[in-house]
């Protein structure tokens, strides 16, 4: 008889983002003319820059041309965009990352979770608390994790709270564990770590054999002089460092797809018998098995993300969503409540006001505004008490969003 993978049944029910959408059609059921503005999923919202558009559609027409075609391409990604990225990505902010180090992938949302592939099922892992979901949820699939508690902890993880008390950055771990996820700019919080607090981790991660996960998708937002875009800024960090990074919410790839992964060739980590392996060579074996590649189409359009008139578009599609979370961290500030993040980030978290639960501020602020924003509980226990403000939209639904909540909430 077939059986199941009964991980599976330990994750939550209630997934967040099908709550959210379970709650808000049933308010635009019972409110038929109610413009609710979605404020909540992390989507973009802004048209594929123009350089990227016709380097994709050039790419359609060779692939359209029997001399031109192009077949499976490697499994790591076309040399040409992986120089590309090494070059302006990492060598050029002083980090040595070599091309054959970047592996082209359909997202980082994938690579986060098929990176746990090449590690065992022994490790001690830990997350930060409010979390990206998928990091903790692909542990439970994986089996790392014993069964959720009331609050929604996973038995085996080590979770590491993120309140404005401790700044959004998280403090190293009293025991020892062996694999972090860190994510920066962070998702949900907005925030992002300094120099200082990244070498913390680095010297953690060295000193204890563990490895860092650092999810860096949102490293376009950074504005702030002195932030690291890169953890390979940090000295050591090519020995115990992971880095993810993904054009979706740079270039407005969410729907067209291409991320890529750094792993160091100087990376090892232990066998069963002891010896060191790199890791390097395992994942690239992963990739190789189990992945063919991203489209031709797709990587020519990534690639014209670093032409000059890419590069430039892509600045200004940022600095559009940058100034949308500036209108909504001062209406909102206006308004008495409390806001961090939006400033190296596309998200802005919001201290709920009057000590109201996530829930709670989400029911009123779609039933008095007809806005919908995500509870900061459903990422993480220490997320309750938070909402999550995305800048993801029209200017026009953004300053409508804002009025309709400094009316309601205005002290
Ligand atoms: N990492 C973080 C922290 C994210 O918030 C997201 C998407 O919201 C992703 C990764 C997924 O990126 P991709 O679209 O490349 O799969």
């Amino acid at each position: 008889m077939a059986t199941i993978n009964d991980n599976y049944l330990k994750l939550k029910a209630g997934y967040l983002f099908p709550e959210i959408a379970r709650r808000v059609n049933a308010f635009a059921e019972a409110n038929p003319d109610a413009k609710i503005i979605r404020l909540g999923i992390g989507d973009v919202t802004e048209p594929l820059p123009e350089a990227c558009r016709t380097a994709m559609i050039k790419a359609v027409e060779e692939m359209g041309d029997r001399n031109t075609f192009k077949g499976y391409g490697p499994e790591q990604g076309y040399a040409w965009l992986r120089e590309k990225i090494a070059a302006n990505d990492f060598q050029a902010r002083g980090c040595e990352v070599d091309a054959s180090e970047i592996f082209i992938s359909d997202g980082s949302k994938c690579d986060t979770g098929n990176i746990l592939d090449i590690f065992g099922d022994n490790n001690i892992i830990a997350v930060t608390d409010p979390v990206y979901p998928v990091y903790v949820d692909t542990n439970v699939m994986a089996g790392h994790t014993g069964d959720a508690s009331e609050k929604g902890e996973f038995a085996g993880l080590i979770y590491l709270p993120i309140t404005a008390e401790n700044n959004f950055t998280a403090s190293l771990p009293t025991e020892k564990v062996d694999l972090i996820y860190l994510c920066f700019p962070n998702n949900p919080t907005g925030a992002v770590a300094t120099k200082e607090h990244l070498k913390a981790w680095v010297d953690y991660a060295k000193a204890n054999n563990a490895i860092i996960f650092y999810d860096a998708a949102y490293e376009a937002f950074i504005t702030e002089e002195n932030i690291p875009h890169s953890i390979y800024e940090i000295e050591g960090a090519r020995d115990c460092a992971i880095e993810f990074r993904s054009f979706s919410k740079t270039a407005g790839f969410t729907g067209t797809r291409c991320a890529f992964t750094v792993v160091p060739k100087t990376l090892t980590a232990k066998a069963a018998d002891g010896s060191d392996v790199e890791l390097w060579k395992l994942w690239n074996r992963r990739q190789s098995t189990k992945f063919n590649g991203v489209s031709y189409i797709v990587q020519k359009g990534a690639e014209a993300v670093y032409s000059e008139a890419g590069k430039a578009q892509v600045k200004a599609l940022v600095s559009f969503y940058l100034e949308n979370a500036r209108i909504i961290r001062e209406q909102l500030t206006s308004a008495g409540i409390a806001v961090y993040g939006g400033v190296n980030a596309p998200y802005v978290w919001v201290k709920t006001p009057n000590n109201l639960s996530s829930w709670d501020f989400f029911d009123k602020l779609l039933q008095n505004c007809n806005v919908v924003g995500t509870p900061g509980s459903g990422f993480g226990a220490a997320g309750e008490g938070y909402f999550r403000i995305s800048a993801f939209n029209s200017r026009e639904n953004v300053e409508e969003a804002m009025k309709r909540i400094t009316e309601k909430f205005k002290v």
